[in-house]
Formats: structure tokens, C-alpha cells, sequence
């Protein structure tokens, strides 16, 4: 298939008035396009098309805690209210329905690959049936064993600590070694809260929470969370540092030297409250950044484009095709997504504008991935 734009960015350049080969990906003129590939079916947008977009770091199983948590209340009220609200059984089906919901949204927004974490496998199935490739991250915490699963190639299941203060120091550590031994990503929330940056102190209402509830033991001291994990040997290339809100120079030195990803959620960090990771030093450092929507118990929807746009109208001087690289190729280096250029990897987006444009929440924009499919099913690629 050829589509033939009015704008198309790569994830690196924007071209205006370029054809794409949906198929290799190549960029060039449609006349030159049509003269290689005869038989490819053509199709006109007026718009935006770009590369498949990558969530990084959802929770789909938690779909159905939607609106159920205090807004803007702080991050220790919001985690006594998810321990609470978790122990309150619910029906399977109301799982599986809320986590259909949230998928559906996440696919017209233009997600095609994704890094889910999950306590429960339970919306495994939904996963990789609905999106192209990603990671499924089997949530650890506490002193919980280790479990093992079959392996699925394009959903590789990734063994990932939740965070410092919900995960022991030598469960981290043995995380850590079978971590080393595989090629896979391994997700953590980190430095997501200031009560987080106390933890590590051993001082701060987090610490006599966890060490009332008996969470607490042999617990290393450390300046920041960041160094906490570093001194436990976690972060590596294959690392997605999910939040990085409270972070340091120090900090941002380590992740960039050991070659880690970060994954922004900042509705999430909006709607807990808290404050946002320091974006103008992330972006001067060399740290490859991805995109993630967090899930619905701290966010009210999955709309992607949304977060990309969130992005954009908090840090306004953010150039807007980075916002779109985040998306796009930091989501795909994170989660060790091959960045070849083939259907289903290019979504138009209907709007007459180009990037800048796209993240402003006045203009209209039209993932059009749905219809890519249908176009797809409809006309074979030649
Ligand atoms: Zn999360």
C-alpha cells in the first residue's frame, strides 16, 4: 500500500508532500512510488502519518479501578487507597470488560505495540491478540516467588520488580541476575514520589508505613531511588525506569551512562500529584525517553495522542517532533522493538496541520490505524 500524504514524519524528519511504501517504508514522490510498486493500492490522506505508536507502561488489568482513586491528593493517600481497593475482590468479567474498554481506546489512538505490567496475566490473551508486539511485565513485589510462563515471541513475558519500597532487597537482587541472563526489558516505577526519596533514607511517612505493615528488612541506604537500584546492580540497556519524577544530576548521569530508558507518564504524575520529572535536563542528556499512559487508576482515559499532547501543553518548549520520537522510536528502543518499517508501522493521522499542530488539543485529530486495517484487509499488499 501507498499513502500518500500531506505530511509524514519518520520519527526523525517531517516531509511535506511525500508518498510512503507502507510496506518498506521508503519515502519519496508518488509518481516515483507508483512507477517501482505498480500493483500497490493507493490511498490520499490530507493529514499526518506516522510511525506506529509504542505505550511503553500501561496496567491494563487495573482498568476497572477507573475513578476510583483520590485525585491530587498525594502519592501515599493514592497507594493506601490501591492496597485497600486491591483486596476487594472482583469479578473476572468486570476485569475482562474494563480492560476491553481501555484497549479499544488505546488501539484508535494509534497504539500498535505495548509494555503491559501485570500481577495476574489475566488480559494476556486480550494483549497479544489486539497489538502487534511489546513486552508483558509479570509484576513482582514483596517476598513473592518468582513465577515462570511460556514464552511467546513478540510478547515476551519480562520479570519486573514493582518498585523499591513494595520490593525486597534480595528479591531485587535475584530479579537482577535473572535479568542479567536474559535479553529482555525489565520495567520499574522509580523515583515517582518525594516519601519515595525519604524511603531510601529510611526516614518519611513511607518508610513507618511499609515498616508497620512488616515489609521492612535489611534495607541498604542510598541518596536517591535511582541509586538504590543502582546499587543493586538493576539498571542496564535493557532498563525502563517508569516515572523518574524526583531525580537528580547524579542521577541522570547514572541512567545515561548504563544506557536505561525512561518511560514519561505524566498524566499519571498530574493526577496523583507530585510533580513532573526535570524534562529540560532529561532532553539535554543523551537518555533514551519513551511514552506511557499509566493506567486508569491514575489516569481518566488511554488515549495516547492525549498523552503525547499532555507532553506538549505543560512543557510547551519541547520541539514537537521529539514529543513524536518518544513515541514512536524511544517506546520501540525501550521495549527492543526491531524499528523496521512494514504494515502495520505507519499510522496516518488526519489533520490538515503538521506536529505542532497535532499536539494542540483545538485541532481534530484522526488516528486513522482502524482504518489502515480495513484498507489492509481490503486491498492485499501486492
Ligand atoms: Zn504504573
Amino acid at each position: 500500500m501507498i499513502i500518500n500524504c500531506k505530511w509524514i514524519f519518520d520519527g526523525d524528519t517531517l516531509y511535506k508532500d511525500k508518498a510512503i511504501y507502507t510496506k518498506s517504508g521508503e519515502i519519496a514522490s508518488l509518481r516515483l512510488l507508483k512507477k517501482f510498486y505498480p500493483e500497490a493500492h493507493t490511498i490520499e490522506r490530507d493529514g499526518l502519518c506516522l510511525p506506529a505508536f509504542v505505550n511503553v507502561h500501561t496496567h491494563i488489568e487495573l482498568s476497572y479501578l477507573k475513578g476510583k482513586l483520590p485525585r491530587g491528593k498525594g502519592f501515599l493517600p493514592w497507594l493506601k487507597y490501591m492496597i485497600a481497593l486491591k483486596k476487594i475482590p472482583v469479578s473476572n468479567k468486570k476485569i475482562l470488560n474494563e480492560a476491553i474498554s481501555a484497549t479499544n481506546t488505546l488501539k484508535k489512538s494509534g497504539v500498535v505495540y505495548i509494555g503491559d505490567t501485570s500481577n495476574t496475566l489475566s488480559c494476556r490473551e486480550l494483549i497479544e491478540k489486539n497489538f502487534t508486539g511489546g513486552a508483558i511485565f509479570i509484576e513482582i513485589y514483596g517476598k513473592k516467588h518468582i513465577p515462570t510462563s511460556e514464552q511467546k515471541k513478540h510478547f515476551p513475558l519480562c520479570i519486573s520488580p514493582h518498585a523499591i519500597y513494595s520490593t525486597s532487597p534480595e528479591l531485587l537482587l535475584k530479579i537482577s541476575n535473572i535479568h542479567k541472563k536474559t535479553a529482555n526489558p525489565l520495567s520499574i516505577h522509580v523515583a515517582e514520589s518525594e516519601e519515595e526519596c525519604r524511603f531510601v533514607k529510611k526516614e518519611g511517612k513511607m518508610y513507618d508505613f511499609l515498616k508497620m505493615m512488616g515489609f521492612l528488612k535489611d534495607l541498604p541506604l542510598a541518596k536517591t531511588p535511582v541509586q538504590y537500584l543502582d546499587q543493586l546492580h538493576i539498571i542496564d540497556k535493557n532498563t525502563i525506569l517508569v516515572h523518574c519524577v524526583h531525580i537528580t544530576d547524579e542521577d541522570i548521569n547514572i541512567i545515561e551512562n548504563r544506557n536505561a530508558s525512561i518511560a514519561l507518564c505524566l498524566r499519571s504524575n498530574d493526577y496523583i500529584g507530585g510533580g513532573f520529572p526535570p524534562m529540560e535536563k532529561l532532553i539535554k542528556n543523551n537518555i533514551n525517553i519513551s511514552i506511557g499512559t499509566d493506567s486508569l487508576a491514575s489516569v481518566n482515559d488511554m488515549d495516547f495522542l492525549k498523552e503525547t499532547q499532555f507532553i506538549f501543553k505543560k512543557f510547551p518548549f519541547i520541539d514537537p517532533k521529539l514529543i513524536f520520537s518518544w513515541a514512536t522510536y524511544g517506546g520501540m528502543k525501550a521495549l527492543k522493538i526491531n524499528p523496521h518499517f512494514s504494515y502495520p508501522n505507519f499510522i496516518p493521522i488526519e489533520s490538515n496541520e503538521p506536529l505542532e499542530e497535532a499536539l494542540t488539543e483545538s485541532t481534530k485529530i484522526y488516528p486513522l490505524s482502524l482504518i489502515l486495517v480495513e484498507n489492509h484487509l481490503q486491498n492485499p499488499l501486492p
